[in-house]
């Protein structure tokens, strides 16, 4: 494929690439999207996904949030697939400067990358709302109902951003200057839907944006290429 082989090029002659991803990354390890049409929006629940995990949804009702995350946003067996994996290899041969990640599920550290911006948190990490003690997720996944800290009782929440939620500023200067700074901006598996995180496209100067995706994105006409076709698909075929 031509595209293949420019996107390869191009990484050649980077000295500074960056990936922006989204959860098209990880549905080749198995774990939903929310907007394909075997996403998670487009199943039935009692509510809308968009509406459990919102911040006054966890407030009002923490049982019914935990019901829904426990069962359709945990993926502990979840392994990294071959963009994963590639991303990984890249960033070890000194060919990526960082992974900025809309994704929650630990995918990209588990295959070994070191530089990865969390935008949206992650599931590995949870708080007591009280005390601030943290938990694993293995805690939240084997427990019942509500999860409670066993040192105060206080609620436990997983340190992902929900809707209405700020993101951390910290996390989104970094993938700013990371962004700004890239001479190859590939993004990947994102609808490019979910704001502020989609806006972060509008910081790249350079002139070698790379789309992967399976559907079209409102970005597509910014793109500098674009491979349409599946994430790990595309790069279990490039070289280190
Ligand atoms: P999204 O569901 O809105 O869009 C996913 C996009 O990826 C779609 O355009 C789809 O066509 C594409 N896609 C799906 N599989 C692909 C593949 N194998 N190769 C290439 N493209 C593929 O996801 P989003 O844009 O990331 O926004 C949704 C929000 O949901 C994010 O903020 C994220 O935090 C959260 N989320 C995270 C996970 C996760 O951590 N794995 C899973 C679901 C949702």
């Amino acid at each position: 494929m031509k595209e293949l082989e420019t996107l390869q090029t191009w990484l050649d002659e980077s000295r500074s690439t960056v990936f922006f991803g989204g959860a098209g990354v990880s549905t080749e390890s198995g774990i939903p999207d929310f907007r394909s049409v075997d996403g998670l929006y487009n199943q039935k629940y009692q509510y809308p996904p968009e509406s459990i995990i919102s911040h006054s949804f966890f407030k009002a009702n923490p049982e019914e949030f935990y019901r829904f995350y426990r069962d359709r946003m945990l993926y502990l067996d979840a392994k990294p697939n071959a963009a994963h994996r590639k991303l990984a290899e890249l960033e070890k041969a000194g060919k990526l400067a960082a992974v900025v990640t809309q994704n929650i599920d630990g995918l990209h550290q588990a295959a070994g990358s070191k530089m990865v911006l969390e935008l949206h948190g992650s599931v590995h990490r949870n708080y007591c709302l009280k005390c601030h003690k943290f938990f694993d997720v293995a805690y939240v996944k084997n427990s019942e109902g509500i999860p409670r800290c066993d040192a105060c009782g206080g609620i436990v929440k997983p340190d992902v951003v929900l809707y209405e939620e700020s993101l951390d500023g910290h996390t989104i200067s970094e993938a700013v200057r990371y962004i700004e700074q890239a001479d190859v901006l590939i993004v990947g598996g994102t609808s490019l839907a979910v704001y502020p995180a989609a806006g972060l496209i509008n910081y790249y100067r350079g002139k070698r944006l790379v789309l992967i995706n399976k559907t079209p994105t409102p970005y597509d006409h910014s793109a500098d290429l674009m491979i349409t076709g599946k994430i790990g698909e595309v790069f279990s075929q490039i070289r280190v």
